[in-house]
């Protein structure tokens, strides 16, 4: 076993596989380390992304496309339906993956990029010296080895120990976490065309069901409760199988889920010196939806240039890294921050508000409208109870 690289990426998920793609194709040398036995299994996704920003970092392959969808259905709790189209949707609509496939794809492109790849390698520690990380400290078979790196990346999801490691703070408050529940359902009977997303609070307290289209008469059937109102007996599953026992009786589990995604925007810090956070690891999913697959990827490809540059230069201090934390900020963190603004306004409403706001789109033309343009149509309908959003225009 190699036991020195310039670049070693803890986790095989979308972030990871893409920093290590992008820092193996500009000639580093590239350790992508992955603790589980199968890249991209158990998957703990809906598997919804965008068609335009996927095709940024890979030509879709009908291998691991499951669902091609046209637009979503919004659900207001009384039933109101507003339907949109695909390009305004949001982030999560477009295509529905089969993310076991799609995840070792994307670990194909970092091997073929000059990656080495190393499954059931699990990271236990940093090495640090002179409070510069210097390397992981990996159990790969039961036994256990030290990989020197020059940068480090922490792309390990939700679960992150990488950060605390290396002195990071990442910790998320229940409220700020979405606790997920997710059954792969057959026999919902659903249009295969339309990405169908259920508000409100009985449903879903401070969060949403979903259903996306699998193919085959399948559907990931899921939802996402804000942490902080789980509990008192009833957990996202509850709420999940209220919601299919009244919908679906009749549908079948072939499989169940269950997951967080942080919501919590932006955090500080996502660089110490010889290190690097991304992904879920770095709480870059998008506050409102929580989708987290394509603001992963981008953040990756910025963390390969950015190692590229720093190794390039000698330099790989916190100070260097700052290119990294300044180019995410500027994109996907703004994303992230107007998102955070719109969650914090949303979860506040109750379901009397929730309905007018659905019925005030009501007649509303979404095919040629902008997703601003959308919150703008709200805002000047319900300029009371959208008060908060004025910063965003
Ligand atoms: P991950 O995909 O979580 O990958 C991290 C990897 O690191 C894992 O493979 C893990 O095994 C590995 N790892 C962890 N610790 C170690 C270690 N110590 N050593 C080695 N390897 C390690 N996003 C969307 O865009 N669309 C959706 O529809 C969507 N639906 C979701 C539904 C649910 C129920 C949940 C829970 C999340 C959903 N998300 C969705 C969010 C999305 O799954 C994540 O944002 C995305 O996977 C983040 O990618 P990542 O590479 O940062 O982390």
């Amino acid at each position: 076993m190699k036991n020195e690289y310039d670049v070693v990426v803890i986790g095989a998920g979308p972030a990871g596989s893409i920093t290590a793609k992008t820092a193996a194709e500009k000639g580093l040398s590239v350790l992508l380390i992955e603790k589980r036995q199968e890249i991209g299994d158990p998957v703990r996704c809906a598997e919804g992304v965008s068609k335009v920003w996927l095709r940024k970092h890979i030509e879709p392959d009908h291998r691991w496309i499951c669902a091609d969808v046209k637009g979503s259905r919004i659900f207001a709790p009384d039933g109101t339906m507003i339907e949109m189209a695909e390009e305004i949707a949001g982030g999560e609509v477009g295509y529905v993956l089969e993310r076991k496939i799609f995840d070792r794809a994307l670990a194909y492109e970092a091997s073929k990029a000059g990656a080495d790849v190393m499954v059931k390698t699990r990271a236990t520690d940093l090495i640090i010296e002179n409070n510069f990380i210097k390397g992981v400290k990996v159990s790969h078979l039961g036994q256990s080895y030290d990989i020197k790196a020059k940068i480090v990346i922490g792309a390990d999801g939700v679960e992150s120990k990488v950060g605390r490691w290396a002195g990071i703070d990442t910790a998320i408050k229940p409220a700020d976490i979405e606790t997920c529940a997710q059954y792969l359902m057959s026999g919902t009977g659903i249009d295969q065309n339309y990405c169908y997303f259920y508000l409100g609070n009985d449903v879903a307290p401070a969060g949403y069901v979903w259903i996306f289209p699998k193919g085959n008469d399948m559907a990931n059937v899921g939802i996402g409760i804000m942490g902080n109102k789980s509990g008192n007996g009833k957990h996202a599953i509850d709420y999940l199988n209220d919601f299919v026992n009244d919908k679906y009786p009749d549908a079948k589990i072939l499989e169940v889920d269950v997951g967080g995604v942080p919501v919590c925007g932006s955090i500080e810090k996502t660089i110490a010196n010889g290190l690097m956070l991304v992904g879920d690891a770095a709480r870059q999913s998008d506050p409102i939806t929580g989708g987290g697959i394509i603001n992963a990827m981008e953040a990756g490809k910025i963390a390969g240039e950015v190692a590229y540059n720093a190794i390039s230069k000698g330099d790989v201090s916190a100070n260097a890294l700052n290119e990294y934390e300044i180019k995410w900020r500027e994109t996907i963190g703004r994303e992230i921050d107007n998102s955070l603004i719109v969650k914090d306004t949303f979860v506040k409403f109750t379901d009397k508000e929730l309905n007018s706001l659905g019925h005030s789109l009501e007649g509303v033309n979404f095919s040629s409208m902008s997703l601003i343009e959308l919150l703008y149509a709200l805002f000047k309908a319900n300029k009371k109870l959208l008060w908060d959003l004025r910063i965003l225009f």
